[in-house]
């Protein structure tokens, strides 16, 4: 299989990027591990586990019957895929619980 012209100059840019020195006294990684307890904590009745996180049925619907939730804030930090098929599942019972309202 070929590869494109445009897609090696693309390469050879980003290639370039990776490379580029920048001047900084100090670099701090931010990156969050933990769910961010500002929501959870502000929502009056939700039911919480540990760590802040929002404790769900297994319809992913919380002790706040008109709130889903799932993924992180829910299993306090997992994987994507966890994250995916709990907003699937969410989905499709916030669904069923519209129809029948
Ligand atoms: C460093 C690191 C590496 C990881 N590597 C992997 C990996 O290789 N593979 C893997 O499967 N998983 C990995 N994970 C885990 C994965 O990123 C999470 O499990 C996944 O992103 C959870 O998805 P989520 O939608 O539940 O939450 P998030 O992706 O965290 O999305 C929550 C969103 O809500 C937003 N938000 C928060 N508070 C508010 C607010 N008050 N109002 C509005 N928006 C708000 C946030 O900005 C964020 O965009 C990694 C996690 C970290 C931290």
């Amino acid at each position: 299989m070929g590869v494109g012209r445009g897609y090696c100059e693309l390469a050879e840019s980003v290639a370039d990027l990776n490379d580029l020195p920048v001047d900084v006294d100090q670099v701090i990684v931010a990156v969050g591990v933990s769910p961010n307890p500002l929501v959870p904590k502000s929502i009056e009745g939700l039911e919480l586990g540990r760590k802040n996180t929002i404790t769900v049925s297994e319809e992913m619907q919380s002790s706040r019957k008109e709130i889903f939730a799932g993924g992180d804030i829910v299993r306090g930090g997992a994987t994507v895929i966890l994250a995916m098929g709990d907003g699937r599942r969410a989905a499709q019972n916030m669904d069923e619980y519209l129809q029948n309202k």
